[in-house]
């Protein structure tokens, strides 16, 4: 039940490894993958190249390991490869297809699913799963389903104008598994006051200071104000860490550093300038190491005019501009939902799912793939390995149950 990247997979794997079976793809959806479209800007970032269990949040890591092994990622590639999709690296070890056409991939997955005849039901939606005396019975509008085994891959609740908008949970739950509470992630931030604004569409190179509990978490990378907040990928990849410690009932305060060194390395830093460059204005030297507007946004905040010059700098006033470029606190109002993250933390408890089989430990016969379960990636291309790695391990689940 559902045709997203895990359930076209999943029924793939399954056809090919168990020919008796008669696999079938139900989605919701008139036309199937709308969010491998849409993924990567368009291009798809099918997987990286390096995955680990570390690049994972949810779960237990022994889990998400164990899932991971089923279809690490050379395999992925070379399994992409023999679809017609050849891969290759970008920045951050982020694999797209040659053709940098999303277009590509969906059409590749639903060219094999015919291959290997899976049969396809599209605009079909579930609205409920009963077990009877034998397997399952789907409900959709028109008809019932009867099916001996059944794979759950029906996403979770992030962009849920593709199809995804939380069904899955809630067979789940009507079946005994337990929830993980959900929130958005990769998703950009609603920031408080009015600086984003000012500074909307800059980006820039920043470090991002989580402090949360148990230990604050660190993040480098590319930043963007927006007229709402900020986003970027560092943003994006901090967005689930901030809302689950806020799930947890802590306030963890985001801390941005425009500049990679300590406070104490710029104060130092700020002194030689202010020997050789003492009649250039703060921001002329902070713009440096930062985009102009930020650096004149900064200055500003900081209580220093525009006639001021390093030389007449005062102490106090230059400590709250190095503390500026050093831990500016971002006060975040929110996120900006799941109908604009690319993922949901949260959602079926790995707990209940036997990782080497992707069977559910509450209800025989059901599959969890994708997701719809308690596992999300960092930004990067994990989120669709998480699909393929899962997948296979459930063709192999459901494979093996049937020998
Ligand atoms: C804008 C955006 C960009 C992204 N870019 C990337 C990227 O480049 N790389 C990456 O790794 N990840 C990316 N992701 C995340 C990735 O797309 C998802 O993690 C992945 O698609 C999840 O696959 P899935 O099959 O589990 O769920 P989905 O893709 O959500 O598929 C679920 C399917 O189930 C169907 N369905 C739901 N309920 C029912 C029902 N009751 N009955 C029948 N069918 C149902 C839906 O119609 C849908 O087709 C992106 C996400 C977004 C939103």
């Amino acid at each position: 039940m559902g045709g997203g990247a895990a359930g076209l997979a999943t029924a793939i794997f399954t056809a090919r490894q168990h020919a008796d079976a008669r696999v079938t793809v139900v989605d919701g959806a008139r036309s199937l993958g709308a969010k491998i479209l849409v993924s990567g800007g368009g291009r798809c970032n099918v997987t990286n190249a390096r995955v680990t269990e570390r690049d994972f949040s949810g779960a237990s890591p022994g889990a998400i390991r164990t899932v991971l092994r089923a279809l690490p990622q050379g395999d992925t590639v070379a399994w992409f490869q023999r679809l017609g999709v050849g891969l290759h690296e970008e920045a951050l070890g982020k694999l797209f297809p040659d053709t940098n056409r999303a277009r590509d991939v969906l059409d590749a997955l639903v060219d094999e699913a015919r291959r290997a005849a899976v049969k396809i039901l599209p605009a079909t939606r579930v609205t409920a799963i009963a077990r009877g005396a034998r397997g399952f019975c789907l409900t959709t509008p028109t008809t019932e389903l009867q099916a001996d085994v059944v794979v759950v891959a029906t996403g979770g609740l992030a962009l849920p104008a593709t199809g995804s908008d939380g069904a899955g949970y809630r067979f789940a739950e009507a079946l005994g598994h337990t929830l993980v509470p959900t929130t958005p992630a990769l998703v950009p931030l609603v920031l408080e006051g009015d600086r984003h604004v000012a500074l909307s569409g800059v980006a820039h190179e920043v470090t991002l200071r989580l402090w949360q509990v148990p230990k604050p978490r660190t993040l480098v990378g590319s930043f963007l104000w927006t007229h709402v907040g900020c986003s970027g990928p560092v943003v994006l990849d901090v967005s689930r860490h901030l809302l689950r410690a806020r799930l947890e009932g802590q306030s963890p305060a985001l801390m941005l550093a425009s500049v990679g060194e300590s406070f104490d390395a710029i104060e130092a830093w700020w002194a030689l300038e202010q020997q050789f460059r003492p009649r250039a204005h703060p921001a002329t030297v902070a713009a440096s190491r930062m985009p102009r507007a930020v650096a004149e946004r900064l200055t500003a905040e900081s209580g220093i005019d525009d006639m001021a010059t390093l030389a007449t700098l005062g102490r106090e006033s230059r400590r709250r501009f190095v503390h500026a470029m050093t831990a500016l606190a971002l006060d975040v109002r929110d996120a900006r939902g799941y109908t604009h993250a690319e993922v949901t933390a949260g959602g079926v408890s790995m707990a209940d799912v036997d990782p080497a089989t992707m069977q559910s430990r509450r209800c025989p016969g059901l599959f969890f793939v994708g997701e719809v379960l308690d596992v999300d990636g960092r930004l990067g291309g994990f989120n669709f390995q998480w699909a393929w790695s899962s997948a296979m391990q459930a063709a192999r689940g459901i494979a093996r149950m049937a020998t």
